[in-house]
């Protein structure tokens, strides 16, 4: 959520993306920029490439034309450039993928130590912080099984964030959890916003998307159809495919 979006820095840049899953064009030609402390919508029908979308923008699909910048880099196919500038970009999946046999607070610190070679006791007193940021801050001893859904969601959040990305993707983070742990996960994410982090984020919940989004993105078959503020879109949607989607999800 920004004031004056036009202005920021672009952080993803997506030009002319195309990609293909054998004959399938799962993403077709796809221009998608988003800049600082903007908070974009991706909404649209299971199988129109939302997924692929979120994955390319940190190579964990490679793309077979066209060009993706992360702050105005574009990522290597492979090697430890692309471990550094992948550390760019989080990532928050619908299932939650914690590692099992670490702890919660091990989990969040994890990847500093590892990767961005942050000391042991500076990477947990940040990871504390961020658990405490997420809520979560009392469970950091326990493992993940230990924890509901929306806490594991949560602390995904937090080892995401312990990495200081320039972007956080969320591909239907809620989708997984029960519908009473929606909001505590939800909330969350209305609060990065509101604290100006760059997001793109999957996700049906109209709620989220009209307090949060400054824009919203239709995809269908693997094409950007749409793109509008979130009133004119859910008020006053354009394209007949978006008024079909929304006929069925509102
Ligand atoms: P969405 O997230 O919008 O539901 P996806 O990006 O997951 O869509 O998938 C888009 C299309 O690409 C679907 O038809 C899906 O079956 C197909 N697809 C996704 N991943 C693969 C893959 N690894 N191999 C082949 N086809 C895939
Ligand atoms: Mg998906």
């Amino acid at each position: 959520m920004t004031d004056s979006p036009a202005a920021a820095q672009p952080v993803v840049e997506m030009e002319h993306v195309d990609k293909f899953f054998g004959d399938l064009h799962v993403l077709n030609d796809i221009n998608l920029t988003v800049r600082a402390g903007e908070v974009v919508v991706v909404i649209g029908p299971s199988g129109s490439g939302k997924s692929t979308l979120c994955r390319t923008i940190n190579r964990l699909e490679g793309i077979n034309s066209g060009t993706i910048k992360v702050a105005g880099e574009v990522l290597p196919e492979e090697g430890r450039e692309l471990a550094r500038l992948r550390s760019r970009v989080g990532m928050v999946f619908q299932s939650f993928n914690l590692f099992a046999h670490k702890t919660v607070l091990e989990n969040v610190t994890l990847g500093p130590v590892k990767v961005k070679k942050s000391g042991t006791e500076d990477a947990k007193k940040r990871g504390m912080e961020l658990l405490e940021r997420v809520g979560v801050a009392n469970q950091a001893a326990k493992y993940p099984a230990q924890l509901s859904g929306g806490q594991q969601q949560r602390v995904a959040i937090a080892r995401a964030l312990a990495m200081d990305p320039m972007v956080m993707l969320f591909d239907e983070p809620t989708s997984a959890l029960d519908p009473e742990m929606v909001n505590e996960v939800l909330d969350v994410m209305v609060g990065l916003a509101q604290r100006g982090m760059t997001m793109i984020v999957v996700t049906h919940e109209m709620g989220f998307a009209r307090k949060a989004a400054d824009r919203v993105v239709f995809m269908s078959d693997g094409q950007i159809v749409e793109e509008a503020d979130p009133e004119s879109f859910f008020t006053r949607p354009q394209s007949t495919r978006a008024r079909d989607f929304l006929s069925k999800i509102l």
